[in-house]
């Protein structure tokens, strides 16, 4: 049976788990390994590429970030080879971000740039504001601030409507994120007051990276005050959308708590938030935690403690070599992984498969077909049995095309390979395959011709009278099935085939929704 074949997805929702960002990253992990399977059992190649690369981002905000880019890595392999744009487009976009957290700017800037330019102008503007989001990042890296804000601005202008709510406040955030690296005080803390009024009337509330953001922009400005109670609660777990956050932005937050508390000169409660920060940046092996030791001089500093203060900022400095030394060794690591697994890929049983399997049925290919055909009628032609193939293709089915639309039609491609793929698994090693467009083959092995062509039979009338009104509405779905078998026609798979369509043809030509086979009783029509 071939039910899973058809996933359940519909592209709205695929959609929206590409646009989640870091928004519900934990949801979109689980909803990752539950889908993934399923469009893998079904065969739908191009949903399952998609859905590794939204496992891939989120593994990504996970802190995993080997493990994404050797994920992104073989999709875009899969994607070239075969010259899917939108694949391509979107691996790119996700190199962009791994090599941005690998701290590789020219490759993050390179991969971004190939996300911007593989766009389509027709795809939806949330995911062409994402890609220019990239590009922002990118080059804010870069410290090219105007250049990058001038992404981010038109990244806000396509997500005006509610789909796109998610991707406008991480493009307000990355607007506001880059006044700050800008340190241009008004400008951070005029876009932070924007962002916060675009989450409010969205009824959220700021995640970790948005608060922090908020904060920053505050005290360039001298607001501290205001960053100070924007901040506090978090140390109670509270005042944040949790569910709205990569996974160490809470020690980001943290830190930065610290650090308004000191300039506001309340060091206990600086102390205090510090302290709570190392915790977690040691227990999370975040980046946060050298900025949070430098924190721990400055407080040390501020208490008038400078000896201290000097013993802390050398074992600072020795601890920012090491912790250097580790980026680039692992940065090579990574590297060296991402490499090594398209090789793996290249051997993968799972991709050999899908080869074999076409994309909008789930039923096998005429690849499957071409490589083996020939072995089942080596058998035949070995062990005296019989083989039968009957060769199915749609009434009229332009007209469903025409008359409904090509989505319809797609969807009755689904159905009547159901149909067929439930036929032939009633026979022990039945197979069932797309050879293209609205042309199907199923393969009857033992199966002499008298009963293939009963069972084809079989087959015709479940599809003549499946209920298609609901899909079709007035307009009749049938086949024409040509039914050829070996020995006795022929050994040879070609030769084999073309008897199978030259009945098809016959089936056609004396009025279409019938079975055409060597059998007396089934409708033969004279060549
Ligand atoms: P006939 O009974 O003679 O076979 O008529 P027909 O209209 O079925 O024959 P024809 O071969 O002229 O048209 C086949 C149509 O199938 C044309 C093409 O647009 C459509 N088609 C092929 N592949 C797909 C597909 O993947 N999805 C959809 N919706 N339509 C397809
Ligand atoms: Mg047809
Ligand atoms: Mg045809």
């Amino acid at each position: 049976m071939m039910p899973e074949g058809v996933v359940t997805l519909p592209d709205r929702s695929i959609e929206e788990l590409e646009d989640r960002g870091r928004h519900h990253v934990e949801r979109t992990l689980e909803d990752c390994h539950r889908l993934i399977p399923r469009a893998e059992a079904a065969g739908d190649i191009v949903l399952l590429q998609r859905l590794r690369l939204v496992l891939a981002d989120a593994t990504t905000r996970r802190g995993r970030i080997e493990e994404a880019a050797q994920l992104v890595r073989e999709v875009q392999a899969w994607a070239e080879a075969r010259r899917h744009d939108y694949l391509i487009a979107r691996s790119n976009r996700l190199l962009s971000a791994v090599f941005g957290k690998l701290g590789d700017t020219a490759l993050c800037l390179e991969h971004a740039v190939a996300a911007v330019h593989g766009l389509n102008r027709d795809w939806r503007p949330s995911l062409r504001a994402d890609h220019l989001r990239a590009l922002g990042q990118a080059l804010s890296f870069l410290g090219s601030f105007d250049e990058a804000r001038a992404q981010f601005e038109d990244a806000c202008r396509l997500t005006e409507t509610a789909d796109a709510r998610i991707v406008r406040r991480m493009a307000l955030n990355d607007i506001a994120y880059c006044e700050v690296l800008a340190e241009r005080g008004p400008q951070a803390a005029a876009a932070a007051d924007r962002m916060l009024a675009v989450i409010a009337a969205q009824g959220g509330r700021p995640g970790y990276e948005e608060l922090d953001t908020a904060a920053a922009a505050y005290e360039l400005v001298g607001r501290l005050a205001e960053a100070e109670l924007m901040l506090a609660p978090v140390v109670d777990g509270l005042g944040a959308d949790t569910s709205f956050s990569d996974y160490d932005g809470l020690v980001g937050c943290l830190w930065r708590l610290a650090r308004v508390q000191r300039l506001r000169g309340r060091l206990d409660d600086a102390r205090a938030s510090l302290d709570l920060c190392r915790t977690r940046a040691r227990e999370l092996n975040s980046v946060v935690a050298l900025e949070a030791d430098y924190e721990h001089v400055e407080l040390l500093a501020a208490t008038g403690d400078y000896e201290n203060a000097y013993h802390s900022l050398r074992s600072y400095h020795e601890r920012r070599k090491v912790l250097e030394n580790e980026q680039r060794v692992s940065r090579a690591a990574s590297l060296r992984a991402i490499f090594e697994a398209e090789e793996a890929r290249r051997d993968s049983q799972m991709f050999r498969e899908m080869a074999e399997r076409d994309a909008l049925t789930g039923l096998h290919n005429r690849r499957f077909v071409d490589t083996n055909l020939p072995r089942l009628l080596l058998e035949v032609a070995e062990g005296g049995a019989t083989l039968s193939i009957g060769l199915l293709d749609l009434d009229h089915f332009k007209r469903v095309n025409d008359t409904c639309s090509h989505a319809v039609g797609d969807e009755v491609l689904r159905r009547i390979a159901t149909m067929i793929e439930e036929s032939s698994s009633c026979v022990p090693g039945g197979v069932a395959a797309r050879l293209g467009g609205e042309e199907f083959l199923v393969i009857l092995p033992g199966i002499d011709p008298g009963a293939a062509t009963e069972h084809l039979e079989q087959l015709r009338r479940t599809v003549a009278d499946a209920a298609w009104r609901d899909l079709t509405g007035s307009v009749p779905v049938t086949v024409s099935i040509g039914c050829a078998s070996a020995p006795d026609d022929e050994l040879d798979p070609s030769a084999l085939l073309h008897r199978a369509d030259q009945r098809l043809y016959d089936a056609k030509d004396s009025g279409r929704n019938r079975v055409v086979g060597p059998h007396p009783g089934a409708v033969e029509v004279a060549g």
